[in-house]
């Protein structure tokens, strides 16, 4: 077994050393670009053995991450789209209303489109200068040195990522309750304990008092503001207490994947500008409507973005690279798709409540409600009516989590939600 592992990272270090980012890495322009750290390590350093003893990572657990980075392959196993699908089980019938992932169905701005429609005709070519294009656009909205800012093929890798770097044995995970799930399965790679903390009462916000408290030695807490799958928000100030009050030497991972149709939730960037412990993560996924086309960054301190590529780091396709740019430029998009959601999703919950249907007040592009029943019993009979609702969390057994689609959608929504809760 572990002679096949060996193997498979001989071969990992093999491609990674004749790929794209290796020559970026040689290159004498390599300097202002991103720098790309692709390349397998055979043997470890002395600083990172200490660091994976110091996590408690077993041998086995570096050689399974290795493998896994090398191969690509953990990060979809865990990605919303992965969760979503293994809730629902079976394929969906022609003409299934999908509100089940958080997908946007806007897709993505016209003006984006049609540079990455023009963009294709140059794919035969790396183009190297795009993902730095990408980072400084991004890092001049943000106040940061693009120094803070690494592109990514969406946030679940840089989550995943993260977390392995982070995590050990003696780094546990700590997450909010309910709370977006893929962190949790990154940190069992690692053997690292999952320490769930309930969102607090009422608000649905991150009780960051618990959180900092949960453990003397945490490796990473995990905030997801808005949270998936409550759509509320954490304010501010708590966020900032958690940042100042944590343990030493634990990461704040602010997953802000929803933040853009908030009005309320407040970027954590400043907090990566002072120099925090603060690992901020975003999306083309949601907003932008680019979940297929893959891009999304991490904005962190370098020290901490070096530890999550010290394995492996991934190469942006040109597309959506070049739809990201355009995106980030557009005046219009966050403002009128916030409203538009907003609207659509104010629509359905008053709707909702003139039925005596509880659901909870949320900030994104999706929100909880109580079926009253098993939310899995409850999916399927929506399954049925053709509308494919998202999933159930362990501790909101009766609560299924709704994505906001079109209006035509959650008119058929309403329709299969009112026939499905009567029955
Ligand atoms: N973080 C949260 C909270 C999410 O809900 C998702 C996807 O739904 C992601 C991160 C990652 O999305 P992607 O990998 O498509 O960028």
């Amino acid at each position: 077994m572990l002679q096949n592992v060996g193997q498979v990272l001989r071969l990992a270090a093999l491609a990674a050393w004749s790929s794209p980012p290796a020559r970026l890495r040689t290159s004498r322009r390599a300097a202002s670009r991103q720098e790309y750290t692709f390349f397998m390590p055979l043997t470890l350093t002395s600083e990172q053995r200490a660091d994976f003893a110091r996590r408690g990572v077993s041998r086995r657990g570096f050689h399974q991450i290795a493998a896994m980075l090398a191969a690509g392959s953990a990060f979809p196993l865990f990605s919303e789209r992965a969760l979503a699908q293994r809730a629902t089980d079976h394929s969906l019938a022609p003409g299934t209303v999908k509100i089940d992932a958080n997908e946007n169905p806007m897709g993505p701005i016209p003006e984006a489109a049609e540079a990455m429609r023009a963009i294709i005709q140059e794919g035969g070519r790396y183009l190297d200068d795009l993902t730095p294009k990408m980072v400084r656009t991004l890092a001049t909205m943000e106040n940061l040195d693009p120094a803070s800012v690494y592109a990514y093929p969406g946030s679940s890798d840089p989550l995943f990522r993260a977390v392995l770097a982070f995590c050990g044995k003696e780094r546990p995970y700590v997450v909010a309750d309910p709370s977006f799930e893929t962190g949790a399965h990154a940190a069992r790679i690692v053997g690292a304990p999952v320490i769930n903390v309930p969102l607090v009462k009422e608000t649905f916000a991150h009780d960051v008092k618990a959180m900092a408290a949960a453990h003397p030695t945490p490796g990473i807490i995990y905030v997801c503001n808005p949270n998936n799958p409550t759509g509320t928000v954490t304010p501010k100030a708590d966020i900032e207490w958690l940042v100042n009050n944590k343990p030493a030497d634990a990461v704040v991972l602010l997953d802000e994947a929803y933040i853009h149709f908030s009005s309320s939730a407040v970027m954590g960037s400043y907090l990566v500008a002072a120099g925090k412990d603060v690992i901020v993560l975003r999306t083309f996924s949601k907003i932008y409507g680019m979940a297929g086309l893959r891009a999304g960054a991490a904005m962190a301190r370098p020290d901490l973005l070096r530890k999550m590529n010290q394995f492996t780091s991934g190469f942006m396709p040109v597309t959506a690279t070049t739809g990201a740019i355009v995106s980030l430029g557009s005046k219009t998009l966050i403002p009128e798709r916030r409203k538009t959601v907003h609207d659509i999703r104010e629509e359905t919950l008053a709707f909702l409540a003139s039925h005596k249907i509880e659901t909870i007040p949320s900030e994104a592009n999706m929100f909880m409600m109580n079926v009253k029943r098993p939310g899995r019993e409850f999916a399927t009979a929506m399954l049925n009516e053709k509308v494919a609702i998202g999933r159930t969390w362990p501790v909101m057994p009766t609560w299924v989590r709704i994505t906001v689609g079109t209006a035509a959608e959650m008119d058929t929504f309403r329709a299969a939600c009112i026939k499905c809760y009567t029955a």
